[in-house]
């Protein structure tokens, strides 16, 4: 099963309640960092060493002999990863997508393809709160590539040992997101109560919505702000699960780069009544798939 973690802006606090409920769970449950652009789950986590591989998308390359300067390439790809300038086509693999297309309409054959390095996978073991090792898997895009997407379905497609994958998606609405939280059991919303947060939320579960999937709310640092968020998750319908309080001890350990759950028991018991209800919703909808 999955639940991806998500948010409409940034800085919500996401990252925090992922890598918290990831410490948590009463269960063996991976953890996957999705948030390709800024991986930061690993540093609130106790890891082993890791590995990694590299991940290539196949980009075409045009052979300039053969080509004949037609244009059909470029007039196909909706990207704008071709570009033709007189007889002569510029190809922008940061902006492929990888569908093969140009390939199939080059009347000469003057297109292959060759590979291009989108980033990394990494995957290590962090220790849970009771003292397991889990798995923990995270993208890192290549600096200034623009392609998010591929890498996180790459991260995506690998099978873990755990039942349970946790995801770290993305903030935003866009197709990052819809890559982290496509075909999961359930999306946690974590979202604040001030204007741009109710703003961005709501964006975000406009695409949930799109998508089908079952979500769910938190707030956090509940008691500030106006309650914006609130009311947007009253509109939508969705159930709020859990409101963690505004502490200023929890800023305070993630500018030391230590996680709150370990030092702060408000924060800690707040975010394990959330596991409590998450756990009660998927053996809700297992029981009703049964
Ligand atoms: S593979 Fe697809 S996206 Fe990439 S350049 Fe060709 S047509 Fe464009
Ligand atoms: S379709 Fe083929 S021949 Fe035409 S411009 Fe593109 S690469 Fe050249």
């Amino acid at each position: 099963m999955t639940i991806t973690v998500a948010s409409g802006k940034g800085g919500t606090g996401k990252t925090t309640i992922a890598t918290a409920l990831a410490m948590l769970w009463p269960e063996p449950v991976a953890l996957l960092d999705a948030d390709v652009e800024e991986p930061n789950c690993r540093f609130f986590l106790d890891t082993t060493e890791g590995k990694q591989r590299e991940v290539f998308l196949p980009v075409p390359q045009i052979d300039e002999a053969i080509c004949t300067g037609c244009g059909a390439c470029s007039s196909f790809c909706r990207y704008g990863a071709l570009v033709r300038i007189g007889k002569k086509v510029m190809t922008f693999p940061n902006l492929c997508h990888s569908c093969g297309a140009c390939m199939m309409v080059c009347p000469e054959g003057a297109i292959s393809e060759k590979p291009s390095f989108i980033g990394t996978i990494d995957s290590a073991q962090f220790r849970a709160l009771d003292g397991s090792l889990r798995t923990h898997r995270w993208g890192t895009l290549k600096l200034g590539a623009a392609m998010a997407p591929p890498l996180i379905r790459e991260l995506r497609r690998e099978k873990d040992k755990e039942p349970l994958q946790l995801i770290d998606s993305p903030p935003g609405a866009s197709c990052p997101m819809a890559n982290a939280v496509k075909n999961a059991d359930l999306v946690l919303m974590v979202a604040e109560n001030t204007p741009f947060g109710a703003h961005d939320l709501e964006k975000a579960i406009s695409t949930l919505e799109e998508m089908d999937l079952p979500v769910l709310a938190l707030i956090n640092r509940a008691d500030l702000g106006g309650g914006e968020a609130e009311a947007v998750c009253r509109r939508k319908g969705i159930d709020i699960i859990g409101r963690v309080p505004f502490d200023r001890k929890v800023a305070e350990s993630y500018a030391r780069g230590v996680h709150p759950i370990l030092e702060v028991p408000a924060f800690r018991q707040a975010v394990e009544q959330v596991v409590g209800h998450l756990i009660a919703f998927l053996q809700t909808s297992i029981e009703q798939k049964t």
